[in-house]
């Protein structure tokens, strides 16, 4: 047995998603990504390979901020 991130579900049945703009690595097998909308720069790298990330969209569930 191995652990991976992606035997994690973190889309609860009742969250209903949404197409949000992300930021994906672009190395693939990488497989970072991050929301644009928390992502205050232009043009991110990667935080774990520093590659170049590439504009995407997601179906995420929304997020709800308490900032502001
Ligand atoms: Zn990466």
């Amino acid at each position: 047995m191995s652990h991976s991130r992606l035997d994690r579900k973190y889309q609860a049945k009742e969250s209903p998603l949404y197409e949000t703009d992300v930021w994906e690595c672009s190395d693939i097998k990488c497989g970072c990504w991050m929301r644009k909308s928390m992502a205050f720069v232009t043009e991110p790298r990667c935080p774990l390979c520093k590659s170049e990330m590439v504009g995407n969209m997601r179906m995420l569930p929304k997020v709800i901020t308490t900032a502001n």
